[in-house]
């Protein structure tokens, strides 16, 4: 099988990489594996014990990781998890990179171990909407461990190479993935042999820990303990939880027995009555698939994939075929997949493909424009790279500057969504408000990396700066934004309509100052005494929060001008034919339609 993914911060290589031995890492939330393809197969690499999965967890003595299993079994008071959170962040207490890099540095250590030879290169996995700023970061932290990244591959990517989808017909691929900490839902299509993510969706606190936490809170109140608890206890507790948890998945029943000061504590937990806590979790899980498909405008699935542990629950995998009225993969254990699809990648790299791979914006990007609007330039779940552009103009007469704002994000306006660069686009030609033409262009390539162009079209004067941003937005933030312009859908629009209206409301004042400052003189006492009453008018409206109002008073200026506006036509087109300029757009545009 010949098979080439093109990924962020990857370029398609021309030149076939020399052979070697090469490992697909999973670097998780929760836990990491490390796989290789061997003989044809992908082999789990395991450590002394045998285990397979090694939790993401690191304790620090005098400067030394322990990492894995043994970071529990220290005395240490501070272990360290869940730093996978924190990729591309920017500053924080916790060297997220570092603390990744000892992850992967154990890791390297196990399959050298295995494989009794020296292992530096690895495709590494990570979430679909992961930034380029937390790609890197988990690129550098690879580096740091003494690895040669031969590619970041998107995690869902990975889940369907494991099942081979790449060698199924084509069609559209959901992959529900249910980890410890996070959901990911991630929708591919499959067309002409190119793998595209399509559109990408989910919650970055939602997953098993939770489900742990709904159990431990039942056994409290079953057991009838108030006591507080020590963080130790606590946390003892929640692992406890978490047992019966993934006991149920296979039993009816399952004993929870802890020894809580000053006493031990037990209870007989049915999968019925856990399932009944757990439902509601599920239940948001289904909210967000819904979401993604309606998104991307699909309306059914060829196939669904489940990764992460939780998906072992019976009850996830009947809400999830009772979804989609169709039976999810599961013949793979779904805590390995994505290592696996990361091995059969990395094996695959070392002889060539001819599969590419695209990828998507995970939010959308555009401009500031009037009033503090975003006009959106780029969809968010765009196929990148790509590039798109738009006109815009100036709004005041002579205005010979002109600020671009680039902005992420799903909302309607500037303040809630997060700015990316500014910058000045000067010696636009002093025109009439509405004459100049200025190209925007956006342009995202393969690496993710946004870079925006401002293009004056009569003078050829252009602007472009390239957005990288410093900072990368942390999962939550990104997901934040995407809930809060869900959450806030109906109410944006609103206030965008009612922006808007504000926005050419004002445009209409100022056209109607210019006209009244030029020709004046054109009116009659009571006329012009009727305009000015509705030009306060619609002063009034445009302070209040009526559209409607604002809409009113703009027709009744507009009628009140009407005289005014027929014998500014006719004065033009007399100096017209007498072969003066007129210079005012507006004016023109009459002329023309008067002229026919
Ligand atoms: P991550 O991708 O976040 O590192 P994993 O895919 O390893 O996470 O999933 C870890 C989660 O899966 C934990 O919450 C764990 O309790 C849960 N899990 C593992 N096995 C089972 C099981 N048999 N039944 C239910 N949940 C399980
Ligand atoms: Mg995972």
């Amino acid at each position: 099988m010949l098979l080439q993914i093109h990924e962020p911060n990857q370029s398609p290589e021309p030149h076939a990489k020399p052979k070697g031995i090469a490992v697909g890492i999973d670097l998780g939330t929760t836990h990491s594996l490390i796989a290789i393809h061997e003989n044809g197969a992908v082999r789990v690499i395991t450590d002394a014990q045998g285990r397979r999965l090694h939790p993401s967890a690191v304790s620090y003595h005098d400067g030394k990781a322990t990492v894995g299993h043994e970071a529990f079994n220290t005395t240490e008071q501070v272990i360290i998890t869940s730093a996978k959170r924190l990729m591309g962040r920017g500053t924080t207490a916790i060297d997220s990179v570092a603390v990744s890099a000892d992850i992967l540095r154990h890791l390297k250590v196990l399959a050298e171990t295995d494989l009794k030879q020296p292992v530096s290169r690895a495709v590494i996995t990570v979430p679909a909407y992961f930034d380029d700023a937390a790609r890197s970061a988990t690129k550098h932290a690879a580096e740091q461990a003494g690895f040669e990244v031969l590619r970041l591959l998107n995690e869902p990517t990975a889940a369907a190479l494991a099942y081979g989808l790449d060698n199924n017909t084509e069609g559209f691929y959901a992959i529900y993935d249910l980890g410890g900490g996070t959901f990911d839902i991630s929708l591919l299509r499959f067309e002409r042999g190119v793998f595209q993510v399509i559109a990408t969706g989910g919650d970055t606190t939602l997953g098993g820990d939770d489900l742990d936490a709904a159990i431990a809170a039942s056994f409290l109140a079953h057991v009838h303990y108030t006591e507080t608890l020590t963080q130790k206890d606590h946390q003892r507790l929640l692992q406890a939880a978490r047992l019966v948890k993934e006991n149920l998945s296979t039993q009816p029943s399952a004993d929870m027995t802890l020894y809580l000061p000053p006493r031990d504590c037990s209870h007989r937990f049915m999968r019925e009555d856990v399932e009944k806590l757990c439902l509601p979790f599920i239940e948001r899980t289904l909210t967000h698939l819904k979401n993604v498909l309606q998104q991307a405008g699909v309306a059914s699935v060829d196939g669904i994939v489940l990764v992460g542990g939780s998906t072992r629950m019976p009850l996830v995998r009947q809400k999830v075929q009772e979804f989609f009225d169709k039976a999810p993969l599961v013949n793979l254990n779904p805590d390995e997949v994505v290592a696996i699809g990361a091995a059969l990648q990395a094996d695959a790299l070392t002889n060539g493909s001819d599969t590419l791979l695209l990828d998507v914006t995970p939010l959308s990007l555009g401009l500031e424009t009037m009033g503090g609007l975003v006009e959106k330039i780029i969809y968010r779940n765009s196929p990148i790279p790509l590039a798109k552009a738009q006109e815009f103009t100036t709004y005041q007469d002579g205005q010979t500057a002109m600020s671009i704002h680039v902005l992420q994000g799903e909302r309607e306006e500037a303040r809630h969504c997060r700015s990316l660069a500014k910058f000045e686009l000067h010696d636009i030609p002093p025109l009439p408000a509405g004459a100049a033409r200025i190209l925007v262009t956006f342009t995202v390539d393969a690496d993710g990396l946004l870079t925006v162009s401002a293009k004056e079209q009569t003078t050829g004067k252009s602007q472009r700066v390239e957005v990288k941003p410093t900072f990368g937005i942390a999962m939550e933030e990104m997901a934040q934004m995407l809930y809060e312009s869900l959450e806030h859908g109906q109410e944006d629009m609103r206030e965008r309509l009612l922006i808007e209206a504000r926005v050419e409301g004002q445009r209409v004042l100022e056209a109607l100052r210019s006209a009244l400052y030029k020709d004046s003189s054109l009116l009659e006492n009571s006329e012009y005494s009727l305009i000015i009453e509705q030009e306060t008018a619609l002063k009034t409206a445009i302070v209040g929060t009526s559209r409607d109002a604002i809409h009113n008073a703009m027709e009744a200026l507009e009628e009140a001008c009407a005289p005014f506006v027929e014998r500014r036509v006719n004065t033009a087109i007399q100096a017209a034919l007498a072969g003066r300029k007129i210079d005012d757009p507006d004016l023109e545009k009459m002329i023309s339609k008067a002229l026919g």
